[in-house]
């Protein structure tokens, strides 16, 4: 009586463990080699417009089964071409893939491909190694809509005549057929981008740009438009560039000059050179005012997209100008020649720790003790155009400030390498120093500026 029921726990509890054993495979079946997570897929265009070429980058994650195969195609006017048809390796039979992400890049040339401009579809059909879908696998489709397009922008100029001098500035009113990323003035290796607002028209661009002093009056100027599928237009422009005569400036350089100026310069002394201070000014006349560039022309690479200033630029109330934009400096030691330079800017004296003005309306977008400047400011006039201030003794305003013409700024003053109390007024359209002179004659900005921008407003209004 005592012994049956024993017996029979004993079958039971053997058949619970094959029972067990034999659920093992189902339970593998069912959640892991019948997963039901899908890939996922993430596509890099740099746009949706096709044009000549574009690179393509294809992601596939699948962190269960991992990927099977991938198809991309490109589809549109009732023509699909295939970009790539991929099987990937299965890692294992029992644990599915071995890859849980892959990468492909293609470059798509649509044109070479036999497609036709209008709107395609790219599609990428991806499946991983899941059972599910009768062994298929997990499926995702991407679509994505494109457009192809092989038609380059059309650039016609609105302005007629564009006289510029060599160190100075030019404006280019221009329409473009559509909507372009890219597009502005290239003169030789400076590019000056143009801006829309001018008019309620989008296509309507503005572009300020400039001959640097060192650019020859054969240089090539066009404007350059980039449409979003990277066709360009390159278009030429009725212009007159004018050679300039730079005045040429000996500088005497003095041990007294070296002695009170040098320790303000964080530059190493060189103990091997025979005069370490006259080493120590070499270095900061020309690797320290590199640097010093540098950093101004990343401030003036950001601009307001809006003309900020109004009427002729400021100069220094009843200021001396004591050295000229462009100026060829050769600087002198003990009747020696040891270095030349060029003056990027107009010195202006008047009295000791004068007062300094903005010289128009603008947002101040640098304060900053800035090398060979020294204590500096640069306001942003919008479009491109900027102006700055350096020497100064004191600044009285800050980045991001906005600024009225004739709003007092700070004080002169010799910090940097001035040799006495005065203010290095320098102005640029984005990356390149221009003349002042020419901003501060009303007739010179009338007959360059102005009018050409109330022109086309009143054919646009
Ligand atoms: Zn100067």
């Amino acid at each position: 009586m005592y012994a049956y029921p024993r017996k029979r726990s004993l079958k039971k509890r053997f058949l619970i463990i094959l029972l067990l054993f034999l659920m093992i495979p189902i339970f593998f079946i069912l959640f892991i080699r019948l997963e039901g997570e899908k890939p996922s897929v993430s596509i890099n265009l740099t746009s949706s417009y096709l044009g000549t070429s574009q690179n393509l980058e294809i992601k596939i994650t699948d962190k269960k089964s991992g990927v099977k195969k991938v198809r991309v195609t490109l589809g549109g006017q009732g023509k699909e071409v295939e970009l790539l048809d991929e099987y990937i390796d299965a890692g294992g039979v029992i644990l599915g893939g071995g890859r849980h992400e892959v990468d492909f890049e293609r470059i798509i040339e649509p044109k070479k491909l036999g497609l036709t401009e209008g709107e395609a579809v790219l599609r990428v059909v991806t499946r991983d190694l899941s059972w599910r879908g009768w062994f298929h696998g997990n499926k995702t489709t991407i679509e994505k809509k494109m457009i192809i397009d092989f038609k380059p922008p059309v650039v016609t100029v609105l302005t007629r005549a564009h006289n510029v001098n060599q160190g100075g500035s030019g404006l280019v009113i221009y329409e473009l057929s559509e909507d372009c990323p890219v597009s502005g003035v290239q003169v030789g290796d400076h590019f000056f981008p143009g801006y829309s607002g001018l008019v309620d028209k989008d296509t309507v661009m503005a572009a300020f740009f400039a001959l640097d002093h060192n650019q020859d009056t054969g240089v090539r100027i066009f404007i350059k438009a980039v449409d979003p599928a990277g066709n360009t237009t390159r278009a030429g422009f009725t212009k007159y560039l004018k050679k300039k005569r730079f005045k040429k400036d000996k500088i005497q350089i003095s041990d007294r000059f070296l002695q009170s100026k040098m320790p303000e310069f964080d530059v190493p002394d060189d103990e091997q050179a025979a005069n370490p201070l006259l080493a120590k000014f070499i270095t900061v006349n020309n690797r320290i005012r590199k640097e010093n560039t540098a950093r101004i022309k990343e401030m003036t690479s950001r601009t307001e997209p809006a003309i900020l200033w109004k009427g002729t630029f400021l100069r220094l109330a009843n200021s001396k100008r004591m050295a000229g934009f462009a100026d060829h400096r050769t600087y002198l030691y003990q009747g020696k020649k040891i270095d030349e330079q060029t003056h990027l800017g107009i010195d202006l004296a008047a009295y000791s720790r004068d007062k300094v003005t903005a010289a128009n309306h603008g947002k101040v977008v640098f304060t900053d003790s800035l090398g060979i400047y020294g204590q500096t400011v640069i306001i942003d006039h919008g479009f491109g155009l900027f102006s700055m201030y350096s020497h100064l003794s004191r600044i009285d305003v800050q980045p991001d400030q906005i600024v009225a013409k004739n709003e007092s700024i700070g004080l002169t003053g010799n910090t940097g390498m001035a040799g006495g109390d005065h203010l290095h007024f320098g102005m640029l359209v984005h990356d390149t120093f221009i003349n002042p002179v020419e901003w501060w004659d009303a007739s010179w900005i009338k007959n360059n500026i102005t009018s050409k921008i109330k022109d086309i407003q009143s054919m646009m209004p």
